[in-house]
């Protein structure tokens, strides 16, 4: 690493280079690491304020979509002063604010399968932080293309899912979900919900980009809030998939 980190630095990311493995190392990766958020709604909110706590060097949000007063009991960078305003400007000068060392760039835009190579072009990580599964696969496949590490969560009510995608290493979403659900306009959720899975898709994405610890590539996680339930699940590749088999 060429630049070392100033003693601002030092001292705003202390509590985290004291982390076994971390070090001033992690933190230097971090700093160069590029994350592509796609989606700032209830995961997309908690992905992106931590990913700028610790100290992500450049981040990019992708959303197309505006706040509405719906939304403000999970999407918790959107406040009342903020409905009507683009979704990832308000997040960037949020988190300009917060953290004004770090770059954050907004791309208001629908993700298709015309810009995805586009938008994930670069990324160290990118984080799945979507509510439907017809943009989720069209970001698997460009990951997979690409071979770049997919972080996917999924949440509804007070359940969730998570699992990390490692191209050509463990199964991509396609192996575990090889139909596409049914596409559902308005689902239930409760705001601590995506709270959880989207500081556990940080937790997994400062991992990858630090090498510390153990992904959840080739496990899923699913939890159940009503009863408080953990389950780990081992998922394999599905040899025949048509997104990933010929890694
Ligand atoms: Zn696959």
């Amino acid at each position: 690493m060429d630049v070392p980190l100033s003693n601002s630095e030092l001292d705003r990311y202390h509590r985290q280079i004291m982390i076994s493995g971390w070090g001033e190392e992690g933190q230097l990766l971090l700093k160069s690491a590029k994350v592509v958020v796609v989606g700032l709604g209830g995961l997309g909110c908690p992905v992106s304020l931590y990913l700028a706590a610790a100290g992500v060097g450049n981040l990019v949000l992708v959303d197309k979509e505006t706040f509405e007063l719906s939304n403000l009991n999970r999407q918790v960078l959107g406040w009342e002063k903020d409905i009507g305003r683009h979704k990832v400007e308000v997040a960037r000068e949020k988190l300009n604010g917060f953290n004004p060392a770090i770059s954050v760039t907004e791309k208001i835009t629908e993700v298709t399968m015309h810009n995805v190579d586009n938008i994930i072009d670069g990324a160290t990580v990118v984080v799945d932080a979507l509510d439907n599964w017809d943009t989720r696969f069209i970001v698997n496949d460009a990951c997979v293309r690409s071979k770049i590490p997919f972080v996917h969560a999924g949440i509804i009510g007070l359940s969730g899912q998570i699992t990390t995608i490692i191209p050509g290493e463990g199964p991509c979403l396609k192996c575990i979900i090889p139909e596409e659900p049914e596409p559902v306009t308005t689902f239930p959720v409760l705001g601590a919900t995506p709270g959880l899975f989207g500081t556990l898709q940080v937790i997994e994405t400062l991992k990858l980009i630090t090498g510390i610890g153990e992904t959840l590539k080739g496990r899923l996680i699913y939890f159940d809030g009503e009863f408080m339930d953990f389950d780990s699940v081992e998922i394999g590749r599905n040899p025949n998939c048509p997104t990933c088999s010929s890694l």
